[in-house]
């Protein structure tokens, strides 16, 4: 029987079960899964972190990539059986609200989230609803696919809001799976990035993706290193602490967007109204990106213009994958579950 992993208690490890292949409902297609990223969404949802929980007992994974296997009742879209497709954290949204309708489906009130509200890609098959997946190019591998599906898309998004123009100065704090992927778009979109991040090893594969600049917030104040360069036109914050947000603000250049992403256990920042007044400083919180920002994802892999470095780890693994991430000892920027 296929294996899947599974959280039955929030701070508990998740534990390897087998399960029957699920059977495909109204709208939905099953994936047989290749490669599931591990985000650290997947460890705040495992911990129980956020003020909304996930459903339990839960498969998490929402950077899941395999082949159509199944396709259930009702879908009678273009997707065939044996197409590649990506299954994102936007699971399922409504398609008839103000805000699907609008170009904005990533904030539908009706939305389930794959791996938080349904079941995810921890597992070697997945269902999932056919009009929230996306096709994988034939010219990107599903092991890059895998993190372009939730740390591609997310950082894309967020470079997008940020209004990121060439010249400018942008500040990316975190250099994981979301920051390395927002350096590169920044650097796309013109922009001189300074990249932040508390390991070194994460600051040199931020240089290697064109980082002109790094800060060590463990060594350095990255406030007063950033000031010197200017201050930050814009800022990406993916990193997991309120610490780096209220760096992240107190670095802005006057008339700066600042883009909240990451979403710390720690729900809080203490940030000045004054300064956010006189300064003119905007800021935007910012959640995944809508299926077509994952095509324009897919689309800028395809033609060579980003690099997703990662490393390979079995489903088994995931609970000492899970220490390395948040210990910072993975060695890469994204884990990968190879099946
Ligand atoms: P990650 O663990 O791969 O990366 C986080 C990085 O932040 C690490 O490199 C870490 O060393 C660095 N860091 C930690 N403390 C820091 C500090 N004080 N200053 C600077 N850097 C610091 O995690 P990830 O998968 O990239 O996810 C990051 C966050 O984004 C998580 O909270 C996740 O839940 C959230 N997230 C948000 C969205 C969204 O749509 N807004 C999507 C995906 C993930
Ligand atoms: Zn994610
Ligand atoms: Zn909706």
């Amino acid at each position: 029987m296929p294996k899947a992993a599974v959280v039955h208690e929030f701070k508990a490890p998740l534990r390897i079960e087998e399960r029957p292949i699920p059977t495909p409902k109204e709208g939905q297609v099953l994936v047989h899964v290749e490669a599931s990223g591990l985000c650290h969404t997947d460890i705040h949802a495992a911990h129980g972190d956020w003020p909304v929980k996930p459903t339990l007992p839960l498969v998490p994974g929402h950077e899941g990539v395999g082949r159509i296997e199944a396709i259930g009742p009702g879908v009678h879209g273009e997707l065939q059986e044996g197409d590649r497709v990506a299954m994102p954290w936007l699971g399922y949204a409504c398609g008839e609200c103000r805000y699907c309708n609008d170009g904005r489906e990533t904030l539908c009130e009706r939305q389930l989230d794959t791996g938080y509200f349904m079941d995810g890609a921890y597992a070697e098959y997945a269902n999932a609803f056919a009009r929230h997946v996306v096709k994988v190019p034939d010219g990107v591998v599903s092991l890059e696919a895998a993190p372009l599906t939730c740390a591609g898309v997310t950082t894309y998004k967020a470079v997008k809001v940020s209004g990121a123009r060439p010249s400018m100065l942008a500040a990316v704090f975190g250099v994981g799976g979301l920051g390395h992927m927002a350096v590169q778009y920044a650097e796309i979109a013109g922009c001189t990035v300074v990249a932040v991040d508390i390991h070194d090893d994460k600051l040199a594969l931020a240089k290697e993706l064109g980082a002109t600049y790094t800060v060590n917030a463990a060594t350095q104040d990255p406030v007063e290193e950033i000031k010197k360069l200017g201050g930050a036109d814009v800022a990406i914050a993916t990193a997991v602490s309120p610490r780096a947000f209220e760096q992240a603000f107190a670095s802005m250049a006057r008339g700066g967007t600042l883009v909240f992403v990451g979403l710390p256990a720690d729900n809080f920042v203490k940030l000045p109204i004054f300064e956010t007044v006189l300064n003119g400083i905007t800021i935007k919180g910012s959640i995944v990106g809508t299926h077509h920002d994952l095509e324009e994802v897919f689309s800028l892999h395809e033609l060579g213009r980003t690099r997703v470095l990662y490393e390979t780890r079995t489903l088994d693994q995931v609970n000492e994958a899970f220490r390395e991430v948040e210990d910072g000892t993975a060695g890469t920027a994204r884990l990968v579950f190879q099946f």
